[in-house]
């Protein structure tokens, strides 16, 4: 299985990884033009949008860079973050300054490398049409194909 060179992902529907039907539904999806990849791009009132979520693996926070780049519009990274009862966490930031605000306003957490463990290489922008809404339609589409997909996931 290869891995996207848009979106870093092996599979092509495995996320919303979370309820993924009312994701769809409810929030704007950045849609990737080589696997057709969905991937929740809702930015809140304060600016909080899932790709800056702290996730509990590396391998899920890459499901999520192609989105935090987009929303940036500039390359991202994935850094390792220990809090202090030494559990760790993935966190995409878009540069080492906003790595190093984040470390200010949470004393209880380090980042001792400063480094990421996964970066992106060369930045390239999207076309409009791949960040919004998706219709009802569109969904029962992708999560058919989800379910198709699946099968897949399980053998791993
Ligand atoms: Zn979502
Ligand atoms: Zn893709």
């Amino acid at each position: 299985m290869n891995v996207c060179p848009e979106c870093y992902s092996v599979y092509g529907r495995i996320t919303p990884l979370l309820n993924p039907e009312d994701c769809l539904r409810n929030h704007r999806q950045y849609i990737c033009s080589t696997c057709g990849r969905h991937i929740c791009a809702a930015v809140d009132e304060s600016g909080r949008f899932r790709a800056l979520f702290p996730m509990r693996s590396l391998a899920i926070a890459k499901l999520y860079l192609r989105s935090a780049e987009v929303i940036f519009q500039r390359p991202c990274g994935i850094y390792e973050i220990e809090s202090k009862n030494g559990r760790k966490l993935y966190k995409i930031f878009s540069s080492v300054d906003e790595l190093d605000s984040y470390l200010k306003k949470n004393k209880d957490k380090t980042c001792t490398t400063r480094q990421p463990l996964f970066e992106t290489i060369r930045y390239k922008g999207c076309h409009s049409s791949q960040l919004r809404m998706i219709s009802a339609e569109e969904v029962d589409t992708y999560m058919k194909e989800r379910r198709e997909e699946s099968k897949e996931w399980r053998e791993k």
